[in-house]
């Protein structure tokens, strides 16, 4: 009678109550009918849910769900993390390593794929670290967003799916807001104590101010000294203090001397702008299956198995 989604969606809304969001407000009017009896089944199930079930997902991956807005921080000049509160505060959206949400925007029909920041323990939130552009379609709509205003949530969609101890090491190379997949992914290995990948990112940025994440991941680098190794490099080195990272685009050298060198058992993940692609991997197909391998990541011999491009 119900979809996974309609009755997740009905289920949710016997438990909040929503009246604000758009979706909600559509589907319960087609589904009022079986909103009563839903909610007869539901007062039922609830209560063996709520003792079979001891982590209730805060999202859907078939279907939209409303979230609030509780938060929204400034990182830097153009990036901003919304902090997005489940309706049940106990839920944790248990996000697997690598994985995306869908945000959308119905008035202008666009939908965009944002990779959550918060731990997949978390516990009543998600938290989305998102670069506005000032000519974006999403980030016009987000950048009028306030706190308490809802957004509407789908996920979580597995991008590229890892797996504890697959690799004996990844590198990484980031550009801006291509950060996110690999902070999620440094993340989930650093907290799994059984997991002994090694990790080494390279992560370029226009300048200093620019660079996201930055505490975190100098935190984990420093809790972590054996596994994690980070190399930051700006187009402009700061004038007042001293840089002794990288400066400049992301070279040759800059890859062999700080990421695993190509082998079986290694991965290189990338990810970051259009122009930054091009230069470290080549960009994915036109049918965004992964294509092969070009730019410097060929040039130093990996494969193209072992290269993936967000
Ligand atoms: C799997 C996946 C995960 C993602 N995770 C995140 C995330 O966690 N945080 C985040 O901020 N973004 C993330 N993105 C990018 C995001 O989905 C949007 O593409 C981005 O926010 C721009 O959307 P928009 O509608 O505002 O811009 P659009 O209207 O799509 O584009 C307008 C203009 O914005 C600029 N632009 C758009 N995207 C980029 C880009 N990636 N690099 C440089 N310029 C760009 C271009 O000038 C473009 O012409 C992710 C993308 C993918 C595919």
């Amino acid at each position: 009678m119900f979809s996974r989604c309609g009755f997740s969606t009905a289920l949710r809304q016997v438990q909040r109550g929503y009246t604000t969001s758009r979706v909600v407000d559509a589907r319960r009017n087609s589904f009022k009918p079986y909103l009563l009896l839903g909610a007869g089944l539901c007062l039922g199930g609830y209560g063996y849910l709520s003792f079979s079930q001891k982590r209730v997902a805060g999202i859907d991956s078939d279907c939209y769900t409303p979230l609030s807005i509780q938060e929204i921080r400034d990182v830097n000049h153009d990036s901003k993390i919304y902090k997005l509160a489940y309706s049940d505060q106990e839920a944790r959206a248990e996000i697997p390593v690598s994985s995306s949400v869908y945000v959308k925007d119905d008035s202008m029909q666009i939908m965009r794929p944002f990779t959550p920041i918060s731990s997949s323990d978390s516990k009543g939130y998600l938290e989305l670290l998102i670069k506005l552009y000032p000519d974006g379609s999403m980030s016009q709509f987000l950048k009028d967003r306030t706190v308490g205003d809802v957004l509407e949530v789908r996920g979580p969609i597995v991008n590229w799916e890892y797996q504890a101890n697959a690799y004996k090491a990844i590198g990484m190379v980031a550009g801006g807001s291509g950060i996110t997949p690999m902070y999620q992914i440094i993340r989930g290995i650093l907290q799994n104590p059984e997991d002994n990948t090694r990790v080494s990112l390279i992560y370029a940025n226009r300048s200093e101010e620019d660079i996201l994440l930055r505490q975190e991941l100098e935190y984990l680098a420093k809790l972590h000294p054996k596994q994690f190794t980070l190399y930051f490099v700006v187009d402009k080195a700061p004038e007042t203090r001293e840089w002794s990272q990288g400066v400049g685009f992301v070279t040759r050298e800059m890859i062999s001397q700080h990421l695993p060198k190509p082998a079986g058992d290694v991965k290189i993940l990338v990810c970051g702008p259009d122009g930054m692609m091009r230069h470290i991997s080549g960009p994915r197909a036109r049918d965004w299956s992964q294509g092969g391998v070009s730019g410097l990541l060929k040039e130093l011999g990996y494969s193209a198995e072992q290269v993936y491009k967000f």
